[in-house]
């Protein structure tokens, strides 16, 4: 696993540091934001530390999107959002704060503020409370199609 000292994306791989944990496999991990930007912010790392998209092999970043594909319909399912974005962004002039690889999955009301930073920590309880009722929903590897 390539992983990169202080960093905080690698700390919660490592199991290190505390996460809300969603989806878990050998080459991604997906767990709620901190400071969820709306409710049922979800990120999906690499597990191995890339800084950004420039030096992610392909085969990484499919994997993190195929990931994404499938919590996405389980994310739907539980706060029920207007829409969703994928968000995913390169470089301080981008906005990134955390430099390992990462998307975003951030639900949207109609005509919302387009946010990718929440301003206040999720509070711990409800993050765990949507964490296990995402993960309880996503389909698994090869599963059902997602409806809809
Ligand atoms: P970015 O600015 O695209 O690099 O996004 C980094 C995201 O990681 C932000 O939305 C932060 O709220 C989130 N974040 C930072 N530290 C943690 C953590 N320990 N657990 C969960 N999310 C975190
Ligand atoms: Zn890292």
């Amino acid at each position: 696993m390539r992983h990169q000292p202080g960093c905080i994306f690698c700390h919660i791989v490592r199991g290190e540091a505390p996460c809300h944990r969603v989806h878990e496999d050998a080459h991604t991990l997906a767990f709620m934001d901190l400071f969820p930007a709306e409710e049922g912010h979800v990120l999906v790392v690499t597990k191995d530390h890339y800084p950004t998209l420039y030096e992610a092999p392909v085969e990484s970043l499919r994997r993190v999107m195929g990931v994404a594909r499938r919590i996405a319909p389980a994310l739907r399912d539980v706060v029920k959002p207007a829409g969703l974005r994928v968000v995913q962004l390169n470089g301080e002039a981008a906005g990134q704060t955390v430099f390992h690889y990462h998307l975003h999955l951030i639900p949207c009301g109609p005509g919302g503020e387009m946010r990718v930073h929440g301003r206040a920590q999720g509070e711990a309880g409800r993050l765990a409370e949507l964490a296990s009722a995402i993960a309880a929903r996503v389909e698994p590897d090869g599963g059902a199609p997602p409806r809809g």
